[in-house]
């Protein structure tokens, strides 16, 4: 397992990791294995590998690709856990594409509601690989699934990738409902017309998408997972209720990880802009401006209240 080097107490967290078998500063509690090994060098970490699993912010994935061209097997295949997107000046791209255009190995994603800890703590949930390739779909079933993770198989892997990204935007929304002590039935419709949005959004930019994907774990339940419990809905919250910057928030909250939610809110908002399809997704634009601080957070209601899809 390739590990970003920093230093928790003194220690290298390489060197925790490989003897207390914790990651003590990402996800304390837990057991690590001991046959998984954390290697600070991405080139010896991948090396002689024949399934690479990637799982990292989208924002450092071109980077650690370029470091690995060159340095894999080449019989290699891989699989992106990411929950983003990467915007190109020629539009959308998906993260599993960006990885196999810079490797030159075919990749599949692996999307689901699938909150870290609990999975970690292995209570049962569901999860869903996305791949075109038969064989490809049936190997990383074997792979991954285990009694407490149940994975489905669909061919749809660019829709199930946008949900990944785009539920982190609605997670924001919700967090912002609660912060302003709105209930249950609030949440439900931020949920519902998030999905709406997410479903548009996939029709117009994935070719090809189908809306059954949307009822897969990388879907809806993926939303009610990250509406419920995620750390982009934590954000939202701590939006509205104090005066501090996204990255202030994210410097206190997560003590070295990052929100998704507002980097890919920050994105398909100028991609949207460009493309002059904002009005037809007034909840992620709204994210985007209350996490900019450009609207006030108590607007996001008559956001909702005046939604294209109550016309
Ligand atoms: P957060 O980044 O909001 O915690 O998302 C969690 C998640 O992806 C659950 O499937």
């Amino acid at each position: 397992m390739y590990m970003y080097e920093e230093m928790v107490d003194g220690r290298k967290l390489t060197e925790i990791v490989n003897t207390e078998h914790e990651n003590v500063k990402y996800l304390p509690g837990i057991k690590i294995p001991p046959n998984v090994v954390a290697i600070p060098d991405i080139v010896q970490a991948a090396e002689g590998a024949d399934i690479l699993i990637f799982v990292l912010p989208h924002q450092f994935v071109k980077k650690i690709c370029e470091s690995l061209k060159g340095h894999i097997k080449a019989s290699a295949i891989a699989v992106s856990l990411i929950k983003g997107v990467n915007i190109a000046d020629h539009g959308i791209e998906m993260m599993s594409n960006v990885i196999s255009n810079i490797l030159g190995l075919p990749c599949a994603a692996l999307s689901g509601a699938n909150l870290a800890t609990e999975v970690a703590q292995e209570q049962f949930c569901e999860t869903t690989i996305g791949t075109e390739d038969d064989d490809t779909g049936s190997l990383l079933q074997t792979l991954f699934e285990t009694p407490y993770f149940r994975c489905s198989v669909v061919k749809d892997r660019q829709t199930l990738e946008m949900c990944g990204a785009l539920k982190n935007v609605v997670g924001i929304g919700s967090g912002i409902v609660d912060g302003l002590g709105f209930g249950d039935n609030t949440k439900a419709a931020v949920i519902r017309l998030g999905l709406m949005e997410m479903i548009k959004f996939a029709e117009i930019f994935v070719q090809g998408s189908q809306r059954t994907t949307f009822f897969e774990s990388c879907g809806v339940a993926d939303l009610v997972a990250t509406c419920h419990g995620g750390r982009n809905r934590m954000l939202g919250e701590n939006v509205v209720k104090s005066d501090k910057s996204v990255k202030e928030l994210e410097r206190e909250l997560l003590k070295g990880q990052s929100f998704q939610g507002p980097r890919v809110a920050r994105e398909i908002y100028s991609m949207l802009e460009s493309q002059g399809h904002l009005d037809r997704f007034p909840m992620f634009v709204m994210v985007h401006k209350i996490c900019a601080r450009e609207v006030k957070p108590q607007e996001f209601i008559n956001c909702l209240r005046n939604h294209p899809e109550h016309l």
